[in-house]
C-alpha cells in the first residue's frame, strides 16, 4: 500500500531568486519571504487543479521537528503532480504507491510523482525545518531585534507538499507541546487537549495556503466589528493605547463598505513585541510588531516611526493596521498570478491605507500624502518597472525603490483613476472585481482590463503606469 521513498535532495536549501515574495508582507519592512514558484513552472500536462489540502501533524517549536501527513485532493485525475516541499523534509510514504518520483533539482524542493489512480494523492514526511530567518527581522539593526520568540510556518516555506500557490480548500490538524499557543490562517475550530500538547484545528473554505505562528502569547480580548476580531498578545499588553475598540471596528465597517464583505467569520490580531515596524497578513490571520516602549517614551525620544519607510503615512500605529487589515481583501479575497503582478496587492493595500487615511485626517492629509508619494515615486521611477517586482530589490538593494515602484506608484495610478472616473465608480469597480475574482489569483492584464471596463485607451494609459518607467502625469 505505502512504497517507501528515497530522500530526494541532499544540502541546504537554496531559494531561487524566481521564487516570488509572499502575498502578504510587511508594510514597513524589507521582509523577504521568498515563496514558492507560484507562475514559474508549468503545471505538468493537463493534470487536476488542487482542490482541498488537510494536513495532521505535530510540531515542535523549540526543535522546529515537523511530522505529518497531507491529503491533496484535485480537481480531474491528479496524474503526474510536481510539488514544492522544503529540502529539509523527507518524504516517508505515498499512499497507492509513488510510481515515480523525480527531484528536479537539488536546491528547490521541486520534485514530482506519479500519483495512484484517482483524485487524491496522501504523503507522509516529517523534518526539521531550518530555523529561517525571522520575516520581521530583515531590516533590524543588529542588536534591535528585541521581539517575542514566534515561530512562523509560512505556506511559502514550503513546510508541506503542494503543487504552485493557488487558492484551495484547506484543514489543518497540528499538535503543537504544551506552553505555546498557535494561531493559524482560517478559522480555528477547536483547541483538543492532549497528554503532550493540544491538538489545534484549523479551517479555511478557500486560501492560497495555510500558515501557522506559534508563540508563547494569550488572548486579549475579542472587539465586536462587522468582522468579529479576536485579539492575542503577550502576557500584559495594553494593546488600547495603540488601537482603540472603536478605531478597530471603524476600519473593518470602512473597508467592508467600500470593496464589500470578507466574508469570514472572524479575524485574529496578534500583537507581538518587536522593535522595528511591520506586519505581516495571512487569511484570517495578521501578526503586528509592536515596539513596546513607544507609549512610554516622549514623543521626542521615539524612534523615528518611519524607520527609513516611505510607507508611513500620517500615524504610524494606524497606517501599519489599516494596511495590513486591508490585505485581507488584496491578498487573501484575490492574489497576484505571478512575480510580476506582486503590485497588484500591494498596490491596492496601499492606496486602501490612502482612502483610509483620508477618511480618518481628511481631504488635505489625504493631499499632503498623496504629493509626497508623488514625489518619492518620481524621485525612483527611472529605476525600473511596477512589474519588476522583487526583481527590484535584488537589483538595487534599497528598499525604497521597490517601496516607491510596487506599493506607491500604483497607488498613485489608482488615486488617478479615481479623479477620472470617480472614487465610488472605482470602488465599484473593486467590488466587482473582487466578486467575480474572488478566490483566485489575477495578472497585471486582467487586472488593468476590468478596471479600464472597455475602455481601450484608459487600459493603455493604466498599462503605461505599470509597464513602463517613469511617473504619468496623470490619465
Ligand atoms: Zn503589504
Amino acid at each position: 500500500m505505502e512504497k517507501p521513498v528515497r530522500k530526494l535532495w541532499p544540502g541546504r536549501a537554496l531559494r531561487s531568486i524566481l521564487r516570488v515574495p509572499l502575498f502578504l508582507n510587511g508594510i514597513f519592512l524589507a521582509a523577504v519571504l521568498c515563496g514558492s514558484g507560484s507562475g514559474v513552472t508549468p503545471a505538468l500536462g493537463g493534470n487536476g487543479r488542487l482542490q482541498a489540502l488537510r494536513i495532521d501533524g505535530s510540531f515542535d517549536p523549540d526543535s522546529n521537528l515537523l511530522n505529518a501527513t497531507a491529503k491533496l485532493s484535485f480537481i480531474g485525475p491528479a496524474g503526474m503532480q510536481q510539488l514544492w516541499l522544503a529540502n529539509e523534509l523527507q518524504l516517508h510514504w505515498v499512499r497507492g504507491g509513488a510510481m515515480t518520483v523525480l527531484p528536479f533539482t537539488s536546491e528547490t524542493g521541486l520534485f514530482a510523482v506519479q500519483c495512484p489512480p484517482g483524485n487524491e494523492l496522501e504523503l507522509s514526511y516529517s523534518g526539521r525545518l531550518p530555523s529561517r530567518p525571522d520575516p520581521f527581522a530583515a531590516d533590524t539593526p543588529r542588536g534591535k531585534a528585541v521581539i517575542d520568540d514566534c515561530r512562523f510556518l509560512s505556506y511559502i516555506a514550503d513546510y508541506y507538499p503542494h503543487p504552485q500557490l493557488d487558492f484551495a480548500s484547506m484543514e489543518m490538524s497540528m499538535r503543537i507541546p504544551s506552553g505555546w499557543n498557535c494561531l493559524g490562517s482560517g478559522t480555528l475550530r477547536s483547541v483538543q487537549p492532549e497528554a503532550d500538547g493540544n491538538i489545534y484545528s484549523f479551517s479555511n473554505p478557500q486560501a492560497k495556503g495555510m500558515s501557522l505562528v506559534c508563540g508563547r502569547f494569550r488572548p486579549l480580548g475579542q472587539v465586536a466589528a462587522v468582522v468579529p476580531l479576536r485579539l492575542h498578545g503577550w502576557d500584559g499588553f495594553d494593546y488600547r493605547r495603540y488601537y482603540s475598540d472603536a478605531e478597530m471596528a471603524r476600519l473593518l465597517s470602512f473597508y467592508s463598505e467600500r470593496f464589500g464583505p470578507l466574508g469570514v467569520p472572524e479575524l485574529n490580531i496578534l500583537f507581538r513585541r518587536g522593535k522595528n515596524f511591520g506586519g505581516i497578513s495571512y487569511s484570517g490571520l495578521i501578526v503586528l510588531n509592536i515596539d513596546e516602549s513607544w507609549d512610554r517614551l516622549q514623543p521626542r525620544t521615539r524612534p523615528d516611526p518611519q524607520c527609513g519607510s516611505l510607507l508611513a503615512l500620517d500615524d504610524v500605529w494606524s497606517d501599519l493596521l489599516s494596511h495590513e487589515v486591508s490585505h485581507q481583501w488584496w491578498g487573501g479575497l484575490v492574489s497576484w498570478e505571478t512575480a510580476a503582478d506582486h503590485w497588484i496587492t500591494e498596490g491596492l493595500a496601499t492606496y486602501s491605507s490612502l482612502l483610509y487615511l483620508k477618511e480618518r485626517r481628511g481631504e488635505k492629509a489625504f493631499a499632503r500624502v498623496r504629493r509626497r508619494f508623488h514625489d518619492d515615486v518620481k524621485r525612483y521611477a527611472g529605476r525600473g518597472v511596477t512589474v519588476d517586482g522583487g526583481k527590484l530589490k535584488l537589483l538595487h538593494r534599497d528598499i525604497q525603490v521597490y517601496q516607491a515602484l510596487v506599493y506607491m506608484k500604483p497607488a498613485l495610478m489608482f488615486a488617478a483613476l479615481a479623479d477620472t472616473i470617480g472614487e465610488a465608480e472605482l470602488c465599484r469597480r473593486l467590488r466587482d472585481f473582487l466578486t467575480e475574482c474572488r478566490c483566485r489569483n489575477v495578472g497585471t492584464i486582467e487586472l488593468l482590463s476590468r478596471l479600464s471596463a472597455g475602455d481601450e485607451e484608459l487600459r493603455l494609459q493604466l498599462e503605461a503606469w505599470i509597464c513602463e518607467r517613469g511617473l504619468p502625469k496623470g490619465l
